[in-house]
């Protein structure tokens, strides 16, 4: 997939991709995802970066910790692509300051996959449920609580969740 930089002619260059990625760098490559983007020559080796890309992985749900499908619509790309080059020189060049999100390239060929599998990490959720109702696993026993109900009694913890945990230390002293 990667491509010569002296290949994007001075119109800029669209590519149409299609292939799979090793999103989370598990060494398996298992993500198909689809994309379009779009490469515009800007001088000094700059590169303006826009398209979209859409993918489907598999994520675990934090609370009942079940695979799920999560679908990355259509998610926008824009970016300058700029070589990589220590960062002093960077800010001599006033990179990386502008509005635009910047990624990197080495030597004299681009690797789409590369900011491709980073643009889509920005898409996935910090903190993944399988469904926003998901009630999690029984802190107690370990069952899945979407699909069974264990009848472990949860006692809040005191001080942390019951709004009365504060009135109850505030009243025990009397009492004793
Ligand atoms: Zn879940
Ligand atoms: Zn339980």
């Amino acid at each position: 997939m990667a491509f010569k930089i002296n290949d994007i002619p001075p119109e800029g260059l669209t590519l149409e991709l299609a292939d799979k990625l090793d999103l989370f760098e598990e060494g398996s490559v298992t993500t198909p995802f689809k994309a379009t983007v779009t490469f515009k020559a800007e001088g000094a080796g700059l590169f303006h970066v826009h398209g979209n890309v859409e993918a489907t992985t598999e994520l675990e749900c934090s609370r009942c910790l079940k695979r799920f499908s999560f679908s990355i619509k259509e998610a926008a790309m824009d970016f300058e692509l700029v070589p990589e080059r220590p960062r002093e020189q960077l800010a001599e060049h006033g990179l990386g300051k502008g509005e635009l999100d910047t990624e990197f390239y080495r030597g004299e060929e681009i690797e789409p996959k590369e900011f491709i599998r980073e643009q889509l990490l920005l898409g996935i959720p910090m903190v993944p449920v399988h469904s926003p109702g998901c009630k999690g696993l029984c802190p107690k026993c370990g069952a899945d609580r979407n699909d069974t109900t264990c009848g472990c009694q949860i006692e809040t913890i005191e001080g942390e969740t019951s709004p009365f945990a504060v009135l109850k230390k505030i009243i025990k002293p009397e009492k004793e």
